[in-house]
C-alpha cells in the first residue's frame, strides 16, 4: 500500500487539512486476509506431489476417527444407564464409520495412482472427495502446510475429473478468471478463449462467480485461482456441475500478477470442446 501526502494551502486561504490518498496496490481476497506482506514461500508456487495430500487425508481420518470414539468413550456409558446396549452399538458405529473411511481413501488412491477411476463421479471427485478435501485442508493448516496439499489435493480432483473425458459444445463452458492476473497471463488466456470461441468471465468475487454461472448455466467450467480460492469454488460449484481447476503462481505476493500454465489451459479446453474447434478453414482453400 502506498500513501502519498499532499499539502494544498493557497498563502491567502485559511490552512487545509492534509489530504491523504491511499493508493492500494492490491485487493486481497479474504482468504488471504493474514498475509503478513512477506514474499511468500517458492515464490508462490506451491506445486506438490499428490502423497502429500494422501498423508495429510490419512491423518485427517485418524483424527476423525479419534474425535468420535473420544465422544463414545466419554457419553457411552452414561447412555447405557438409559439402555444398556447402547454402548456396544455406538462402538459397533464407530468401527463402521472407521472402515468406510479407510477404504474409501483406499479406493481413492487406488483410482489415482491405478489410473482408472474405480467409482462413479458422484461418489468421487464430485461427491465425497470434495468434504475430504476440505477437511483435510483444515488439518493442514495446523501444520502450516494449507496451500500444498490444498495443491496436491486439486491435482488429484483434476486428474479424476479429466479421466471422465467429458465434451461440450463451445458455447457450452465457460472460462472463470480471477480479477489478479498478470497483463500476460490475461492476454494468454483471451487468446485461448478467442481461438476456442469459448466465453471468458472475470470473476472478483465467489458469490459473482457463482451468480455468472447461475446466469450462463453452461455444462462445463475451467476456473482458474489461487489454491485457497479455487477450494472454496470447488465446494460449492464442483457438486453441481463439471469443473476443471487451474491454480496459479503468486510471484508477487496474493492478490496481485497471478501466472498461469497456458498450455495446460489450452489443453483443457480443448479437451472439453473437442479438437475440431482447433481446425481453420486455410484462406483460399478450393471448395471440396
Ligand atoms: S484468486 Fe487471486 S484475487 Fe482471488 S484470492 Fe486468490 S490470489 Fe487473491
Amino acid at each position: 500500500m502506498k500513501l502519498r501526502f499532499a499539502m494544498t494551502a493557497p498563502p491567502t486561504s485559511a490552512p487545509r487539512a492534509q489530504l491523504i490518498h491511499i493508493e492500494v496496490d492490491r485487493r486481497l481476497g479474504h482468504e488471504w486476509d493474514e498475509w503478513n506482506g512477506r514474499p511468500l514461500p517458492g515464490g508462490g508456487d506451491f506445486s506438490a506431489a499428490p502423497g502429500l495430500f494422501f498423508r495429510f487425508a490419512a491423518l485427517t481420518v485418524a483424527a476423525a476417527t479419534a474425535a468420535v470414539a473420544l465422544l463414545v468413550y466419554l457419553i457411552g456409558p452414561r447412555l447405557g444407564t438409559l439402555w444398556t446396549p447402547v454402548p456396544r452399538i455406538l462402538w459397533i458405529a464407530v468401527g463402521a464409520f472407521a472402515v468406510l473411511q479407510w477404504l474409501y481413501v483406499g479406493v481413492l488412491a487406488a483410482s489415482f495412482f491405478g489410473g482408472w477411476n474405480l467409482l462413479p463421479e458422484r461418489l468421487m471427485e464430485r461427491g465425497p472427495y470434495l468434504q475430504l478435501m476440505n477437511y483435510t485442508s483444515l488439518v493442514a493448516r495446523a501444520f502450516g502446510k494449507r496451500d500444498w496439499v490444498e495443491h496436491a489435493a486439486i491435482d488429484i480432483y483434476n486428474t479424476l475429473a479429466e479421466r471422465r473425458g467429458r465434451r461440450v459444445g463451445k458455447g457450452e463452458l465457460l472460462v472463470l478468471i480471477p480479477r489478479c492476473l498478470s497483463k500476460q497471463a490475461l492476454d494468454g488466456v483471451l487468446e485461448i478463449a478467442g481461438r476456442y470461441e469459448v466465453p471468458v468471465f472475470v470473476a472478483t468475487r465467489g458469490q459473482l462467480a457463482r451468480r455468472v454461472i447461475r446466469e450462463r448455466r453452461p455444462r462445463a467450467v475451467v476456473a482458474v485461482a489461487c489454491e485457497r480460492d479455487m477450494m472454496t469454488g470447488l465446494r460449492d460449484v464442483a457438486g453441481k456441475l463439471p469443473v476443471l481447476g487451474l491454480t496459479m503462481q503468486l510471484p508477487n505476493g496474493p492478490c496481485r500478477d497471478a501466472a498461469l500454465d497456458l498450455d495446460q489451459m489450452e489443453r483443457w479446453v480443448q479437451g472439453l470442446v473437442g479438437f475440431r474447434a482447433l481446425k481453420q478453414e486455410p484462406e483460399n482453400a478450393p471448395a471440396s
